[in-house]
């Protein structure tokens, strides 16, 4: 039997081959659509209608989830064919759902019936989330209309594709190959190993003595950060500030382009019957309206404004002092930055790294998490794709299975880079009984060498902390719907309020004081050294805000109001002119580059980075209240308990700011955060 098709427990990863994709993935579509046919003649219920849908869409997503999950984490040029075969199947099975009007109808036949009043909440969210998402896709637009909407869509997809495409090209399109080393001084030893690597893979230049540096991000930033050559830095910057722009090639410009997607974002929109795209974006976001977001930017623009002046003047002054820079550039910031970085926090990332073991670093979240939540996470077993891979159990109290996690930390060839979180099981009620979920939690940390354990930064520690509260969203749900069960259906805008409320924890005493031990002496972390990372934490933390601002509110800008006549590089220097403390050079032409919002799902979404961050902190300020009065500290079960119920268990079942009210007993406010960056 295929593997792929059997679902009556966890993947059989040391089964799955690529031979098995294919027809997995063709029996489960046709079978899927067979289904879809006979519903279009069922009575529109949940049990008659919506039920069977998910179990089959559950069964496709299962399928393909081990598929993708192994082209991900243990890649092969056969695996890669047999993903890269299936992919478009996938993409256009999703589509047909979008716009399939005979769904749309069962769903909408649903909603108006008697029986929808008696659905759980649960389910009266999925089905609202189902009639909205149709109508964002146009479903309801007169047939006349429809389409004219299709083309919108497609030229809009074409123009995002064109965007990325023009920007990688111009980024591609410069080099400089240097001659003289003299020109690099200041460079880490790394770096130029690297520009050297980059100068012999060229055969133009590989039998000349010198370095090849290149616009991508490797070459860029150790350049702006650390070379002392002034005007180098100064070429560097102006070309990369000025890629896809009228001072390049003109194939490559994307300054037409950006007008011509704002013109088709806003007609679509109007036929959808709003006034902007912004509004359209904010539909299933947890934001209420524009102006609501415009109001939250202002005010944190307000508070952090004097910081981000203060970091500023500090800057100058040391940028003068110490090196000699009395007119400080756009391109001297990294450089200056780092030098005062290093004057103000010396202490060296390597020494903090000897005392985050990896298995003590896990035993310390493990810890976090069991007291927080009054369970026990202890190694279970699983079919696994790696030797390197470790499988774990939740139990509560009662010793019930709540979850199971993988783990793959290590970097290796055949995994692409990055940490992430993926479900591989949802919870829900099934007819035999809960389905407990799993996920699989993934990293790229560097593995053990020469015998001893592996050896995490600080950085590091703080995305396994972040991502395990992705982990957490998705398995301590109590949910018992697929939809929006873990972090299904929750807002793009509140999705990591879990993560980055995990990240608070590495920064408290009380936890890192258990989870570091000297690889080589045993020792915990010394306070001292500690009180320097705190120190360093917030370093330009002002400047960092308004400039996070600066694009949020343009990005929202652009989207909702920008007046006749006005060009998204003149409505960007009206905003830096309000909020920016750092004004680049004339020629600078960010809009031409910010692929976020013109080629990536960002558009009119891009304040959502600090939405979520004040969700985050203000929910981790009522830990930070409660310590005092509790021997554990912020490793409270009272307050744990509350946010599993309140936030973590109720995944997208109501609204995000619904379940941040119920957990915090009032509306978010923006000061925990402005606290926890120094700014209060
Ligand atoms: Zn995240």
């Amino acid at each position: 039997m295929n593997p792929l098709l059997d679902f009556s427990g966890l993947p059989r990863y040391s089964e799955i081959r690529p031979e098995h994709v294919s027809p997995a993935i063709d029996q489960l579509l046709a079978d899927n659509r067979a289904l879809i046919e006979r519903l279009m003649n069922v009575e529109p219920t949940w049990d008659a209608f919506v039920a069977p849908l998910e179990d089959a869409n559950e069964q496709l997503s299962r399928a393909w989830g081990q598929v993708s999950h192994l082209h991900s984490v243990l890649d092969s040029p056969e695996l890669r064919e047999a993903y890269n075969a299936n992919l478009p199947k996938i993409t256009q099975y999703y589509a047909e759902l979008g716009q399939h009007e005979g769904l749309f109808r069962q769903y909408k036949a649903l909603a108006a019936a008697p029986e929808f009043a008696g659905l759980t909440p649960a389910r009266q969210k999925i089905v609202d989330n189902e009639l909205r998402d149709f109508r964002l896709g146009g479903a309801e637009l007169p047939e006349a209309e429809k389409p004219r909407f299709m083309k919108l869509q497609e030229e809009l997809a074409a123009l995002s594709a064109k965007f990325e495409e023009n920007l990688l090209d111009a980024t591609n399109a410069w080099s400089k190959f240097i001659e003289d080393e003299a020109e690099l001084a200041g460079l880490p030893d790394d770096a130029k190993a690297m520009f050297r690597e980059m100068a012999e893979a060229d055969s133009a230049l590989a039998n000349m003595p010198g370095w090849k540096l290149n616009l991508q991000a490797p070459s860029f930033q150790p350049v702006l950060q650390y070379c002392s050559n002034r005007s180098l830095r100064e070429e560097m910057y102006r070309a990369y500030t000025t890629r896809a722009s009228e001072f390049g090639p003109d194939n490559l410009d994307n300054t037409s382009l950006i007008t011509r997607i704002l013109e088709l974002r806003q007609e679509a929109a109007r036929m959808l019957g709003f006034d902007s795209y912004a509004q359209v974006s904010l539909e299933p976001k947890m934001a209420e309206s524009p102006a609501q977001v415009l109001d939250f930017l202002g005010e944190l623009a307000t508070r952090a404004k004097p910081y981000a002046e203060r970091d500023m003047a500090e800057l100058r002054e040391f940028a003068a002092q110490e090196l000699d820079l009395p007119d400080l550039q756009a391109w001297d910031i990294a450089l200056a930055s780092e030098k005062l970085r290093q004057a103000r926090y010396a202490f060296s990332e390597n020494e903090v790294r000897q005392y985050f073991q990896e298995p003590k670093v896990l035993a310390g979240l493990f810890r976090v998490i069991e007291t927080l939540y009054g369970l026990a996470i202890h190694p279970d077993q699983a079919p696994l794709w790696h030797d390197d891979v470790q499988f774990y159990a939740i139990n509560d109290q009662a010793g019930r299975l709540v979850g199971q996690f993988y783990l793959d930390l290590h970097a290796r060839d055949s995994k692409r880079g990055g940490a992430w979180m993926d479900d591989a099981i949802t919870r829900r009620l099934t007819h035999s009984g809960i389905q407990t979920p799993v996920a699989y939690l993934n990293c790229n940390f560097a593995r053990p060498v020469g015998g001893k354990p592996a050896l995490l930064s600080h950085d590091d520690v703080i995305t396994l902390f972040h991502e395990f509260g992705h982990g957490l969203h998705h398995l301590l749900t109590r949910v018992e719907d697929l939809g929006v069960s873990g972090i299904s259906g929750v807002e793009w805008d509140a999705v990591e309020l879990p993560s980055q409320f995990m990240e608070n924890f590495c920064w408290e005493w009380e936890v890192v004081e258990h989870m570091t031990a000297h690889v080589d002496t045993g020792a915990p972390l010394p306070k001292h050294l500690f009180d320097k990372m705190l120190a360093a934490k917030n370093f330009q933390a002002g400047m960092q805000t308004v400039r996070q601002i600066e694009f949020s509110l343009f990005d929202m800008h652009l989207h909702f109001d920008l007046a006749a006549g006005q060009t998204a590089l003149g409505l960007l220097n009206e905003i830096r002119r309000q909020v920016a403390v750092v004004i680049p050079p004339d020629y600078n032409r960010f809009p031409n580059n910010f692929s976020h919002i013109f080629a990536g799902g960002y558009a009119a979404g891009y304040y959502s980075y600090k939405w979520a961050e004040v969700l985050s902190a203000d929910a981790y300020s009522l830990f930070e209240e409660e310590a005092g009065s509790h021997v554990g500290g912020v490793l409270n079960p009272e307050v744990g308990h509350r946010f599993w119920s309140e936030i973590l268990a109720q995944g997208g079942s109501r609204p995000a700011l619904e379940s941040f009210k119920a957990f915090r007993g009032r509306e978010p406010t923006i000061d925990a955060l402005l606290r926890h960056n120094g700014m209060a």
